[in-house]
């Protein structure tokens, strides 16, 4: 059904929930029907399923070291955000083991192909909108806090840099109810843009992946994994049998 670490079939086994099929104990067979049957009961092709219950090292995919590991998203979280449901069915096939200072390497590059993406597929209308909500913003609290010391023609450009966004609204409702998104959450949505642009996400995920195989050139990753596939959607699911079978590895 699927892998687990020796910790968890331990415990498993400590609760009643499990038990041991083999002396090795490396092999435990659950005490009840789980609620999902993991990666076995999704009738996967032969090659997927394999890839998902062999046994893999706790190691950098990139340098080979144990040391500092993060779980590195080779398809950037922001863009699978906007993926359809059915393409996150495999998204672990993905997240790879990473050390820091690789992924810190990698995420210079991958930071800079981002933005370079953003800026070929985001409406220049979206972003000059945004950069008008900001400034009419900051005219409402310039103008709320400072106004007694500023002269005529100045509170004049300001409050028609406002009227131009928030009409005609009054400074206390724009500060308290009509403060722009957070940079952050402004930049999420450009993403969807991004992903549209691009076209299908299976492809999308074969870009990302290759990218990361260009740029560094990992030498440890698990068998199987490549930049091909699987392409995360339901395609590659067919009907198969399942048992409830777990195997633990250290
Ligand atoms: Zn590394």
């Amino acid at each position: 059904m699927c892998l687990c670490n020796k910790t968890r079939a331990a415990s498993l086994v400590r609760r009643n929930k499990a038990h041991y099929l083999d002396d090795s104990q490396t092999v435990i067979q659950l005490n009840y029907t789980p609620k999902g049957l993991g990666k076995y009961g999704r009738g996967l092709k032969q090659d997927v399923f394999e890839f998902f219950t062999q046994e893999r090292q706790n190691i950098c995919v990139v340098c080979g070291s144990q040391e500092l590991l993060t779980k590195h998203h080779v398809v950037p979280y922001c863009f699978l955000k906007y993926f359809p449901v059915k393409y996150k069915e495999h998204i672990d096939y993905d997240i790879l083991p990473v050390c820091a200072t690789c992924h810190d390497q990698y995420e210079l590059v991958a930071t800079l192909l981002k933005e370079s993406l953003r800026k070929q597929h985001v409406p220049p209308s979206s972003l000059s909108d945004r950069v008008a909500e900001g400034r009419a913003y900051c005219a409402a609290i310039s103008l709320a806090n400072h106004s007694r010391y500023m002269p005529a023609d100045r509170i004049q450009e300001l409050k028609s840099r406002i009227a131009h966004v928030y009409g005609d609204k009054s400074l206390e409702d724009i500060i308290t109810n009509h403060r722009p998104e957070s940079r952050w959450c402004v930049k999420s949505q450009d993403w969807k843009y991004v992903v549209e642009a691009m076209g299908n996400p299976g492809d999308i995920s074969k870009y990302w992946r290759q990218h990361f195989l260009d740029v560094m050139k990992p030498r440890f990753l698990p068998r199987l994994w490549s930049a091909e596939g699987p392409l995360c959607d339901i395609s590659c699911i067919q009907n198969n049998e399942h048992n409830h079978e777990i195997r633990s590895f250290n």
